[in-house]
């Protein structure tokens, strides 16, 4: 019988989770999922300064809310308990000892000025920056006494002579070869244990049998690879997943727009529809694009996980939102977009109550160019203000159109019934009278009711505006001085 599969996913919580971070955990969770394993979500806090309680219990909340339910980790346990580094110290600790007994470590008493140095002469050289391994050469009392005179320290791993070829589950055969790394540090100065220590350590004890996780831990793989043989573990299989670039084709970062998974779940973006658009970052599926959780973990493979890194399109995922909200009920689509018009003071919850059924009227006329909740007050702005902003060129172009908009004016206060039908029949006849037609009937008439370019049928917004509103908002531009109006 095969082993059964254990991933995990192993956040630093040094600041929010960003959209990387939550690639590579649903690639795990959907791995586990599909291979019928175990989703491990550990936490990577041995970096004092920066990891802190709530970075962790924000990471947790967050995933939580995505679905991505984990089997072992905090708050749930595990048999591998803790699932915090910063408490495993002792099983750290005893491991150094192991690698200490096997002569397989050394204390390093170079400063951080005399390492800057050697890093500036061998990058002077056009050389690779490594650790030369002048500390190595310390005899047993020289290490004394430099220990005796108070020195600190770092313990660094002897590296082995030879090239490092592993096996990648998404990039194929990997070669590091020899002479590239120098000893590297397991221990810090303070003795607290560094990434590639600990997580080998924990990979190795957690029984992990998959590590994916983002390509820019590939260089630290062979390090890990070696930990392993030097522990006397074995190694799981790797999976490098190409970095998640901006649509310049950079490394995806703040400056092309929002990162953090926070910010899209503040936004109201659904997290169905959020993981359906990332877990396409990357990955193909072969029955196309919308895809439910359960969906997707029946399908997913690394073997169908590309190498060429996959640009985040903010645009794409808008639409992936909006697949999944036309999927809701109006009513629930409008119980959910309510708190958005009370923080943007557009709605109150009382008003709500007293027109829910307008309210979903006019949710329902929006509602497919929505991609997220927040999406709303944009949407429908002018249905509840008749502030409209105008641009200097929009202006212009109605205070133009006065004849028009008399016309449409004269129209409708004609109406007794103001529903669709009647609307409609009053705007063709304007046209009629006036000889305009199509553009250049409704654009001027679109911008007078609503304030935009473009949007929804005006058939169905303007009886939602209702009579009184249009024919004020009309009003407006039938004056001679607009601007001592506005
Ligand atoms: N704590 C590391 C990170 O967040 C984990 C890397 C790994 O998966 O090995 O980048």
């Amino acid at each position: 019988m095969s082993e059964t599969v254990r991933v995990r996913f192993a956040p630093s919580p040094t600041g929010d989770l960003h959209l990387g971070n939550v690639r590579t955990a649903l690639y795990n969770w959907l791995f586990a999922r599909h291979m019928k394993g175990a989703f491990i979500l550990r936490v990577e806090d041995t970096d004092k300064e920066r990891s802190t309680p709530e970075h962790c219990e924000n990471l947790m909340d967050i995933m939580t809310w995505l679905g991505l339910k984990w089997d072992e980790g905090p708050r749930v346990g595990g048999p591998h308990e803790p699932y915090l580094q910063s408490q495993r110290t002792e099983l750290y600790e005893y491991h150094l000892v192991r690698l200490k007994e096997r002569g397989l470590v050394y204390p390093c008493y170079c400063t951080e000025e005399e390492l800057d140095l050697e890093r500036k002469r061998q990058m002077g050289r056009g050389h690779m920056p490594k650790y030369g391994g002048k500390c190595k050469k310390l005899t047993p009392d020289e290490v004394k006494k430099l220990d005796a005179d108070g020195k600190t320290s770092v313990l660094r791993f002897a590296v082995p002579p030879g090239e490092i070829v592993m096996q990648d589950e998404v990039r194929g055969e990997v070669t590091f070869p020899d002479d590239q790394l120098g000893d590297f540090v397991l221990t810090r100065s303070d003795k607290s244990p560094t990434y590639n220590f600990t997580v080998v350590v924990d990979d190795a004890l957690m029984k992990v049998t998959h590590v994916i996780r983002g390509e820019d831990h590939l260089s630290n793989t062979p390090k890990q690879i070696l930990l392993y043989e030097a522990l006397g573990f074995t190694p799981p299989k790797w999976a490098h997943l190409s970095i998640i670039k901006g649509p310049d084709g950079q490394k995806l970062s703040k400056r092309h727009g929002e990162t953090s998974v926070e910010s899209y779940k503040a936004k109201g973006y659904l997290p169905d529809a959020f993981l359906n658009y990332l877990a396409l970052l990357g990955w193909a599926p072969k029955s196309g694009e919308i895809l439910s959780l359960d969906q997707m973990a029946a399908e997913f493979d690394l073997t169908h996980v590309g190498k060429s890194g996959a640009i985040f399109d903010p645009v794409k995922l808008h639409w992936m939102g909006s697949q999944y909200l036309v999927k809701m009920s109006l009513d629930d689509l409008t119980r959910a977009v309510l708190p958005y018009l009370a923080d943007a003071q557009l709605f109150t919850r009382e008003q709500a109550r007293a027109r829910f059924d307008w309210l979903k009227q006019v949710v329902d006329v929006v509602r497919t160019s929505m991609g997220c909740f927040s999406d709303v007050t944009k949407e429908t702005f002018f249905f509840f203000s008749d502030e409209l902003h105008f641009e200097p060129a929009q202006s212009e172009e109605m205070k133009g159109q006065k004849t028009l908009m008399e016309a449409f004016h004269k129209a409708f206060n004609g109406i007794s019934e103001f529903n669709g039908d009647n609307f409609l029949q009053a705007v063709k006849e304007v046209g009629k009278i006036a000889g305009v037609k199509g553009k250049a009937l409704y654009h001027p008439l679109r911008l007078a009711l609503t304030g935009r370019e473009d949007g929804p049928e005006l058939v169905r917004i303007a009886p939602l505006l209702g009579k009184a509103e249009v024919l004020k908002r009309l009003m407006i531009w039938t004056v001679d001085d607009v601007k001592t109006i506005k």
